[in-house]
């Protein structure tokens, strides 16, 4: 079995992974690393938590023993599409770089340049950016890029999605040609592999295939459930409760609505809870994502959107409040829990119309997934839902295109969504504007918004949707059934009060 003394790591970065408590190099790490540090070219096609980061931080410190930065010219530079990406690289390197005495340099946006220009000015070895804020610095000449000897790209297909590949190419021309570049994304697609051929020179390729299998360790169970968001909400706070060795526990929603919806209920009843979704800004994600990592909140409610490409801690329970419509979203759910051998528990709610969700679960993962108790011939028959409904009205011919966008690159069952269910699921895009009006910085932000938004020093998912704000009023009690006739789509204007304009 090759371990990490194998892959030609230096003493001090074998003294910081044995700290780490690793014993065994992952696919990823295997597979670049010994290329990383003979100065090759990598593509790596890797998601996150696969071990990517330490795939390319390891064979960089080593790297970097040689030779010393001078101000204003950093020696190597990370890309990263968000800031809570680049800070999770940045922790990195402190971890695995704890025997080094390197300057890493994060230059996210959100934090004062005076602070990152002096960390400039005393040398970078290391340089950690989302592209906005690279290039602000560099337009403020106050770097220069010509002693970057490594190059990481990082998570090119979320760049690709949040329109930052011009910035990139903008940034990779500053940079001399004889740098080394490490280049990894989640897939492949054919524009991604384009970017790819033009910034590597004849790199070496590794593929960490998809997971299909969910960990052996993970009981999984099927709960039956009514259709009825509300009912669903009943079930799902029963099944929480019964469980007597819950820990923490995420709680993944489809649709970043419902993460609100089922957030504001769970708080409601007193359940000491959280939430993810795209619509909330990178800070309160982050700071949301330290209060459950610390255990100041038990439960976490997300989208697969919002939980993609962050470092969630392992759990205990992983709830699906929905059954995910591609079978792939499954595993990367319960895959949250039961890691490195650990025991963990995943229950699926499932109603009668998410039958062949499931059936594309079981094929994907080649196991009949048990019932905890019954199964859905035991629920009565379903009456057309006025909650299911929904989501076909009106909103998301835009989000379904790109959603098919996003999803049509990787490799995904054959259970597509429909336009009617994937309306109202959080898109990538979605994400992506978020993000990058966050990673252009206030300045640019507030060009781009005409009001500026209100922001509460502590994270509330429930306040950042402004149309859950718009029906917040009428849904107080949302552990009954949502009025009968407009439900939750009263138009605007039957809102105003009558006698408003008399005063
Ligand atoms: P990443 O894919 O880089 O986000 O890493 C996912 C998680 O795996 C992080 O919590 C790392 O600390 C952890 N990790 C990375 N490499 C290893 C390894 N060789 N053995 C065990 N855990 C690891």
């Amino acid at each position: 079995m090759t371990t990490f003394a194998d892959l030609g790591l230096s003493q001090k970065v074998l003294s910081a992974v044995t700290d780490a408590g690793y014993t065994t190099p992952t696919p990823i790490q295997l597979g670049a690393i010994p290329h990383a540090l003979q100065r090759r070219d990598i593509c790596g096609i890797a998601q996150t938590g696969t071990g990517k980061t330490a795939s390319f931080v390891l064979p960089m410190l080593t790297l970097l023993e040689k030779g010393r930065a001078r101000a204003r010219m950093p020696r190597t530079l990370i890309l990263e599409p968000t800031r809570e990406l680049a800070a999770q690289v940045a922790e990195n390197f402190e971890k695995y770089g704890k025997n080094h005495k390197l300057n890493v340099a994060l230059l996210i946006g959100g934090v004062s340049f005076e602070e990152q220009n002096r960390k400039l000015e005393r040398g970078a070895d290391v340089l950690i950016c989302t592209p906005g804020r690279l290039l602000d610095h560099c337009e403020r000449g106050k770097l220069l890029m010509t002693g970057v000897e490594i190059l990481v790209i990082d998570e090119a297909d979320r760049m690709l999605d949040m329109g930052f590949i011009p910035d990139i190419e903008r940034i990779a021309k500053m940079i001399p040609f004889t740098r080394q570049t490490l280049f990894f994304s989640a897939t492949m697609p054919p524009e991604i592999q384009k970017l790819a051929d033009r910034f590597l020179q004849n790199p070496e390729r590794v593929e960490v295939s998809l997971p299909s299998s969910t960990a052996t360790t993970v009981t999984q169970r099927l709960v039956a459930a009514h259709n009825k968001d509300y009912e669903k909400r009943a079930t799902l706070r029963d099944l929480i409760k019964e469980q007597e060795d819950l820990k923490n526990a995420i709680i993944f929603c489809n649709r970043k609505k419902d993460v609100a919806d089922l957030f504001r209920s769970l708080e409601r009843h007193g359940f000491s809870v959280g939430a993810l979704h795209g619509d909330m800004d990178q800070r309160s994600r982050t700071t949301m994502l330290q209060s459950f990592r610390d255990g100041e909140i038990q439960l976490l409610v997300a989208s697969d959107v919002a939980a993609r490409g962050l470092d969630l801690p392992d759990v205990g329970h992983v709830f699906n409040f929905d059954v995910p419509i591609h079978a792939e979203d499954y595993v990367h759910r319960i895959g949250r829990t039961g890691r490195a051998g650990r025991s963990g528990k995943a229950f699926t709610l499932v109603t009668r119309s998410d039958a062949k969700y499931l059936d594309a679960i079981e094929k994907l993962i080649d196991k009949t997934i048990e019932w905890l108790r019954g199964d859905l011939s035991e629920l009565p028959a379903p009456m057309e839902s006025h909650d299911s409904d929904r989501g076909r009205k009106g909103r998301g011919q835009a989000k379904d295109r790109s959603r098919d966008k996003d999803r049509g690159r990787g490799k995904r069952s054959e259970s597509a969504p429909k336009p009617e269910q994937a309306a109202e699921i959080e898109t990538a895009e979605e994400v992506a504007v978020e993000a990058s009006q966050e990673q252009n910085g206030p300045e640019r932000r507030n060009e781009r918004r005409s009001q500026p938004t209100a922001r509460a020093s502590r994270p509330n998912p429930a306040n950042d949707d402004s149309r859950d704000r718009r029906s917040r009023h009428r849904r107080d009690h949302d552990d009954g059934p949502t009025p009968i006739g407009f439900g939750d789509d009263i138009p605007a204007f039957m809102l105003i009060v009558a006698n408003a304009g008399k005063a």
